[in-house]
């Protein structure tokens, strides 16, 4: 497991007082389960990812997606659904191989940056790892291929995944030039997703919210809104988590943004959050 010896490429850490309130919710678009079924269910039918992007029209919430590159030359109608309306996209690696991640960071960095430019004729601004797993000399993996913003740090705990509770809750730059855009934690270090909003429910996080800090990135995935038949595929354990608040996804995300503007965040993508942290003095 990656202990953090990340923490020496911290140069920089955002003053949490210094910065605005600003929320952002974004999607990653992946296999099913992030490739546990080998299913592509949930993009091969157009209706969860319109689903989605209509429920952020009507609630007024810009959203950004975080899309698996290799999955872009597949031609797929719930990638289509997110181009054709324009949702802010960004790489979420190359090939989503958790089993093989570790030991080719830097090379997924790479190759995903290389099919973005094919695909979209500019570079990708910014990156986001498999199951936000974040390695020393990944930082300069990402400046070295063009990048400006990484999206990945669950600055938490996750067990046999990764320790990164000595990270910071704010935004922060890297040795390297990249900034990291954290995802939201609570000053308790509890990692608060659409998948965990499900699985502890409206009431744990109820008075947490307040903890949070200034800039929160809410991460969320298909699959929380919609179950796909594959699910039946995943072991016991993440098919009985999966299974709690199953048919809430919407309600609990309505509750979580609303919650988050009553507390006076403003919602908008991940580029805006890195343009302003660039103009910052
Ligand atoms: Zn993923």
């Amino acid at each position: 497991m990656m202990k953090s010896s990340l923490l020496s490429e911290v140069v920089h850490v955002m003053n949490p007082r210094a910065l605005p309130k600003l929320a952002a919710l974004t999607c990653d678009i992946e296999p099913d389960f992030g490739g546990r079924t080998g299913t592509l269910e949930l993009l091969e039918d157009p209706t969860p990812a319109a689903g989605l992007l209509q429920w952020c029209k009507t609630q007024d919430i810009p959203l950004t997606g975080f899309v698996v590159t290799e999955l872009l030359a597949k031609n797929l109608p719930g990638i289509r659904s997110f181009r054709e309306q324009g949702t802010e996209l960004h790489p979420h690696a190359h090939t989503h191989d958790t089993r093989r991640y570790r030991t080719r960071s830097a090379e997924e960095i790479g190759r995903a940056q290389e099919t973005w430019a094919k695909v979209f004729g500019t570079p990708a601004l910014g990156y986001r790892a498999p199951q936000g797993v974040v390695l020393p000399g990944d930082p300069e993996a990402l400046a070295a291929h063009g990048y400006q913003f990484d999206a990945s740090v669950f600055p938490t705990q996750r067990f046999g995944v990764f320790d990164y509770r000595s990270l910071p809750l704010t935004p922060w730059l890297w040795e390297s030039g990249i900034w990291e855009i954290p995802f939201a934690a609570t000053t308790k270090r509890s990692r608060l997703t659409l998948s965990t909003l499900k699985l502890y429910g409206q009431h744990f996080w109820e008075g947490k919210i307040a903890t949070l800090p200034p800039i929160v990135v809410i991460d969320m995935h298909l699959h929380d809104i919609v179950l796909p038949a594959s699910t039946r595929k995943l072991p016991l354990l993440p098919r009985l988590a999966y299974a709690r608040n199953r048919a809430n996804g919407y309600v609990l995300l309505a509750w979580l943004t609303e919650e988050l503007k009553r507390q006076g965040y403003q919602f908008t993508t991940m580029e805006r959050i890195a343009a302003m942290l660039r103009e910052m003095p």
